[in-house]
């Protein structure tokens, strides 16, 4: 299975999952049609599956136009997220498999940002495919779930292996750190991180995927439990540590 990342709109990454040996191909939140019709063209295969995190709009956006093209595609979301995803035909729980081809995917229930988030988990590859739950140096807002589940959420994240790739749906990662150093200055992991984004930033290049190992050393809201960030909140209680670090981020 081949990852595609393409970027579009102003920050989204719409990921193309490419099985040459078969010819055909799935897509993961597509935000807009035209670049993935396009690649498919290119590609010369056919799209047999729509995998959507969530429904907000700059993830199911180019869900229709994709099923006018390619009826057959089988589209998959969260069970609950039926009614709010434009062609839904699976509403999937958490343990749960999704196949594409020979590859399988676990499915995650990662509510916080929504409450239908999910996560596409491949463990085979070690690729996540987390929305717009766990971000490069930083996470989702809550719109719809409490600090207590997206920290749920994130801990369950937190606990897949270091190796595994993280595939987040957006590139904010520079800004994410910006505001990671304020409350995790002298982590010198963030502090080498920070240098390398600039750089692949400047260069115009993605700084997606990370890794989980890299997440948890450097992101913030992986690290409710370490005496740096407890200290620059001021609280110890998971939760609380997690809802003001968050906070201060919604108003950075
Ligand atoms: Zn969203
Ligand atoms: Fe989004």
């Amino acid at each position: 299975m081949r990852i595609l990342q393409l970027p579009v709109l102003r920050d989204n990454y719409v990921y193309l999952l490419h099985d040459p040996e078969t010819a055909t191909a799935a897509v993961v939140d597509p935000a807009v049609a035209e670049p993935v019709l396009v690649k498919l063209a290119e590609l010369q295969a056919d799209l047999v599956a729509i995998l959507n995190t969530h429904h907000h709009h700059d993830h199911v956006g180019g869900n229709q136009e994709l099923l006018a093209r390619y009826p057959q595609a089988t589209v998959y979301a969260g069970e609950g997220d039926w009614g709010r995803i434009p062609g839904q035909t699976v509403g999937l729980a958490a343990g749960q498999t999704v196949h594409f081809n020979h590859h399988v995917a676990q499915v995650l229930f990662v509510p916080g940002h929504t409450r239908g988030h999910i996560a596409y988990y491949f463990p085979k590859s070690g690729d996540l495919f987390c929305g717009d739950t766990l971000f490069a140096g930083g996470c989702g807002r809550l719109f719809e779930g409490t600090p207590e589940q997206m920290l749920g959420s994130l801990d369950q994240l937190r606990q897949l292996p270091e190796s595994t790739r993280v595939w987040c749906a957006h590139e904010y990662t520079l800004n994410n750190l910006k505001f990671a150093l304020t409350v995790d200055g002298d982590n010198p992991h963030l502090q080498a991180r920070y240098r390398a984004v600039e750089a692949l930033r400047q260069a115009g290049s993605p700084t997606v995927p990370s890794s989980i190992g890299e997440e948890r050393l450097t992101n913030p809201f992986l690290r409710w439990d370490q005496p740096a960030l407890q200290a620059s909140t001021g609280i110890q209680e998971p939760v609380r540590v997690f809802a003001r670090l968050r906070g201060m981020k919604d108003h950075f």
